[in-house]
């Protein structure tokens, strides 16, 4: 479980990004953040993950206030999480099964893990057929398929994805949503940051709605406006 227990966050020049945000996220949740830009949905994500730390109030992952875990911790702790992006970030130089591979080398895997993982998580998106194929060759929602095989590969605990479906067409969006979902029912939890209104009242499932640093709507079966 996820906990967010009255976080603030003021950043060096003052600028308040959080304001006393309280809500939790139960394993294999599917929880959308929504709000206008500068709403501090970013800056939730970057305390999520350790790379800014409250000014006041506590995270924790598990029972554990993850500000207070040393260096080595944190990296044993976003080994658990799996992050989709907006621009996909992608390794422009290396083929998608490459692409995937890479990210199984740094975690540690085995060469026979690598080889039986890859071609397993590309069906999962189904993007077997692309196989050896670079991004450049690859339309935007097959770079981002390729980037959620990669978020997956390693089996995290949680999938980040921060507004995963701006680069993409209305197509290409609902079949990203429905990777998502589908990613979700095998048991990931999943936060999803968008301002996307039609992903939202496509996925009827809980929405957390920011503004100016707090938390104005949590609705169990979200719409974006009501
Ligand atoms: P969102 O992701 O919803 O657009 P952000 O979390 O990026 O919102 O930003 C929330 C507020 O915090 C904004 O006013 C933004 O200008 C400010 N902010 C974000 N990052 C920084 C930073 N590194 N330094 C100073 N202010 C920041």
């Amino acid at each position: 479980m996820i906990v967010f227990d009255r976080v603030s966050k003021i950043y060096l020049d003052n600028s308040v990004a959080l304001r006393e945000v309280n809500f939790s996220i139960e394993p294999k949740e599917f929880i959308s953040i929504v709000g206008p830009s500068g709403a501090g949905k970013t800056t939730l994500l970057k305390l999520f993950l350790a790379e800014e730390k409250p000014t006041e109030g506590a995270i924790y992952y598990d029972s554990t206030n993850i500000h207070t875990l040393n260096k080595k911790d944190i990296n044993k702790f976003r080994r658990k999480v799996g992050m989709i992006f907006q621009d996909f970030r992608l390794l422009p130089n290396k083929t998608v099964y490459e692409n995937i591979a890479f990210t199984m080398e740094v975690a540690g895997r085995t060469d026979e893990e690598i080889e039986s993982d890859v071609p397993h998580v590309l069906e999962l998106v189904d993007l077997a057929s692309k196989v050896w194929n670079f991004p450049h060759e690859l339309s935007g929602g097959e770079k981002q398929r390729v980037a959620i095989a990669r978020a997956l590969v390693n089996e995290p605990e949680v999938i980040i994805a921060d507004e995963p479906t701006g680069n993409l067409d209305p197509a290409n969006t609902y079949d990203i949503v429905q990777i998502l979902k589908k990613i979700n029912d095998l048991g990931t939890t999943v936060i999803l940051a968008t301002h996307n209104k039609g992903i939202i009242d496509l996925l009827k499932r809980r929405v957390v709605a920011m503004e100016a640093g707090r938390v104005v709507r949590d609705d169990k079966i979200g719409k974006y406006n009501e």
